[in-house]
């Protein structure tokens, strides 16, 4: 099974690439989904968590406060780096039980932070939503109420256009229409889906 990531900067259109490729029947992983999913409560990354970060961070009810740990990370870089430690493996650790179990020609790994957190070389694939910069901004302040000012220091914090593009494979634009995005796509999944079948064959021999 053909193993494909799919990332791209903030407010790129990587949920309307998933949500298309869903209709076409392919199986999408978000490793937000389940980087909640390892932190929820009662699971045991939350207490490692809370003994790196302090017992502040978990509530009377035992849930992880994600506003708390993110402000206790964002200006410490070694609590950041040991927070991944305890997240990112547990996460990874799921999204392939979940690909094993995948039915389809191939899969996909929608993991936003691919290029920072360097699994791009884990991928038979990496596919990149591109979208201008003011596009991808207007997109965002328009849906979320996040202003200019928190839009622009998420996207500085994050890889820059010319690092996923190094990276990719394979690219999809959005600066147009959906119905142009989807287009590309159904391309996209033709070629995706010749590749799995010749990966297949090739592994039978
Ligand atoms: P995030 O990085 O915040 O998770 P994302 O990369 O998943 O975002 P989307 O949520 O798919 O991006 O798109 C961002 C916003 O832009 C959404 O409100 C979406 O509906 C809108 N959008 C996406 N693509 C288009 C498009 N081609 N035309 C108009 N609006 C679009």
């Amino acid at each position: 099974m053909l193993r494909v990531a799919l990332t791209g900067g903030i407010g790129s259109g990587k949920t309307a690439v998933s949500d298309y490729l869903e209709t076409l029947g392919v199986m999408v992983l978000d490793a937000d989904r389940y980087a909640h999913q390892v932190t929820a409560k009662g699971e045991d990354a939350v207490t490692e968590i809370a003994n790196l970060l302090g017992p502040t961070v978990v509530d009377a009810d035992g849930h992880l406060d994600r506003a708390a740990v993110r402000e206790l990370v964002f200006a410490d870089p070694k609590k950041r780096a040991a927070l991944e430690s305890i997240v990112h493996p547990r996460v990874r650790h799921e999204m392939n039980e979940a690909a094993s179990r995948a039915t389809g020609p191939y899969v996909i790994f929608s993991i936003p932070l691919l290029i920072e957190t360097g699994q791009a070389g884990n991928f038979d694939r990496v596919v990149v939503v591109e979208t201008a910069r003011q596009l991808r901004a207007e997109r965002v302040l328009e849906r979320s109420g996040l202003d200019q000012q928190a839009f622009s220091s998420i996207d500085n914090a994050q890889a820059s256009d010319t690092d996923r593009r190094n990276a990719a494979t394979d690219l999809l634009n959005n600066d147009g229409s959906l119905d142009a995005l989807h287009a590309q796509i159904d391309a996209l999944h033709d070629r995706l889906t010749t590749l799995s079948r010749e990966q297949a064959k090739t592994a039978d021999y």
